[in-house]
């Protein structure tokens, strides 16, 4: 299977190309050029096989470049008992009668970026021997707490790789910070930025499209790369759970085959639920996509009106990872909503890049009017959600996972829809302790790790491994820059 660009069909690539490049070089998406069938008979024989064999069976549908073989052996490092803390790797959890939450952030960091990142990092590997590749490839990262470390922890000492992160120096959680400032690993770098994740972003974006100095670092045998979810190597891994939750569905009993679900999603870069897409896409019987926002609520408006409109404030939330107002990934859903039209996606994105909005045609408001429904919520929700989740279930839940829970309430409210519906549980409430303690009508006395025990005595819920081992681990990064040095701390680190 090919994949080309969402702004320019003529581009004919391989996955492991695809992997490489991460974006297109006209600023598209690389996209598959056709979507892989799935049937009944498929999901019944993945219906008993563990999670990496399911892995294994939905990504070599995509990455004909790879082996079965490969994908299989990836998949056991990516998901195995010293990486993930349960079997199940992603399991599901039962709430009640019509609802299911499944847990995404058993993984190294206790975030579901772990899914993907735990992957990707073999998936490039293995594209470089398959292009050939002889430079070492240089991952930068700008964060807002969770990609930066899952994304170290799935790179640390993986060769022909270094990568580099940089966040935001006060716009972390405490327990993110610790996370990445003790990274292990040979080839890591970490570095804190004076501003906030948009100063951090701009940095990086800045250092890419800096001719001169990818000169330089290719004269040193490097080039840049991303790890951010524009590259397809993130969105496939992503593909496999949405698969699999409905195979542990069958599984369970809670559904007979061809019943449809509905999937609800906590949305930032539009990642995570667009691979909740291409799997209905595939095939998997899925009913409605229920995207959930926080204040933020940029989606929420353009599911409901068909106007994308990026100018309008900026809102901080204790759910960071959502904080953002151009969803990147929403362009490989316009192109497929379009009939893969790529000069209509380029109309889109060069509208959005100058005036900061675009109105979609008819044809796509039909479709996302028959498929998406589009929610939002306010802090105060948010922390009310997480008070009545665990009263009413006993069920400690994060500050993004309870914006999904709120917005799949506000749907059923307004719709009716008694469909089993699945959310997605995105981090571990372990690394919002602070806003996760408060939510619980507690005030945190302790700061920093410290935190973590303070939530634990509350709600009794055993404290991820990792995370508790965070506690005495040396810090190895102390490295603070003004945001015109980013460059410089490249040019250091590969030096
Ligand atoms: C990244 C992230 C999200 C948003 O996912 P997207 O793929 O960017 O939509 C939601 N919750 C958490 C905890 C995250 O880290």
């Amino acid at each position: 299977m090919k994949y080309y660009s969402t702004r320019d069909k003529s581009l004919r690539i391989s996955a492991a190309e695809a992997i490489q490049m991460g974006l297109s070089r006209d600023g598209g998406l690389l996209t598959p050029e056709t979507i892989p069938q799935i049937d009944a008979p498929f999901l019944s024989r993945l219906v008993s096989v563990s999670y990496q064999e399911r892995a294994a069976a939905v990504m070599s549908l995509y990455l004909t470049d790879y082996t079965t073989e490969e994908l299989r052996t990836f998949a056991e490092n990516a998901y195995g008992p010293e990486k993930f803390d349960t079997p199940a790797v992603a399991p599901l959890r039962r709430v009640d009668e019509t609802t299911q939450c499944l847990e995404l952030w058993h993984g190294p960091t206790s975030a579901f970026k772990d899914m993907a990142l735990q992957m990707l990092p073999q998936l490039l590997s293995a594209a470089l021997r398959k292009t050939g590749e002889k430079k070492t490839a240089c991952i930068l990262v700008a964060t807002s707490g969770d990609t930066g470390k899952a994304a170290m922890e799935g790179f640390a000492d993986v060769p022909q790789t270094k990568i580099m992160v940089f966040y935001p120096k006060n716009g972390v959680s405490a327990v993110q910070e610790a996370q990445m400032v003790t990274q292990e690993g040979g080839n890591v770098g970490v570095c804190a930025v004076v501003g906030n994740f948009d100063d951090a972003q701009s940095g990086v974006k800045r250092i890419f499209s800096d001719e001169t100095l990818r000169q330089t670092l290719a004269e040193r045998g490097y080039f840049l790369s991303s790890a951010n979810s524009i590259n397809w190597g993130r969105i496939l891994p992503q593909v496999v759970y949405y698969i699999s939750a409905y195979c542990d569905l069958l599984r369970g009993g809670e559904i007979a085959m061809g019943d449809k679900v509905n999937f609800c999603v906590p949305t930032g870069n539009f990642g995570d639920i667009l691979a909740a897409y291409y799997a209905k896409r595939m095939g998997l019987p899925v009913g409605r996509l229920i995207c959930a926002s926080n204040r933020n609520d940029v989606l929420t408006d353009f599911l409901r009106t068909g106007v994308y409109d990026r100018n309008r404030t900026f809102h901080t939330t204790m759910s960071p990872s959502m904080d953002i107002l151009v969803s990147s990934n929403l362009e490989r859903l316009l192109f497929d909503l379009s009939g893969e039209n790529d000069e209509e996606v380029r109309g889109y994105m060069a509208a959005l890049a100058k005036d900061g909005r675009y109105e979609v045609s008819g044809k796509i408001k039909a479709a996302l009017d028959a498929q998406y429904w589009g929610g939002f919520c306010d802090e105060a929700q948010t922390a009310q959600t997480i008070a009545a989740y665990d009263k009413k279930y006993g069920y400690l839940i994060d500050t993004h996972t309870a914006v999904a829970a709120n917005v799949l309430e506000q749907y059923r409210a307004a719709t009716g829809d008694e469909t089993i519906t699945v959310f997605a549980s995105t981090a571990s409430p372990y690394k919002f302790c602070n806003h996760v303690l408060k939510a619980l009508g507690k005030t945190p006395d302790a700061d920093g790790v410290a935190l973590l025990d303070a939530l634990h005595e509350v709600s009794g819920v055993a404290v991820p491994r990792r995370l508790a081992a965070l506690r005495g681990k040396e810090r190895r990064f102390d490295l603070t820059a003004e945001k015109q040095e980013m460059d410089r701390v490249v040019l250091d680190f590969l030096s």
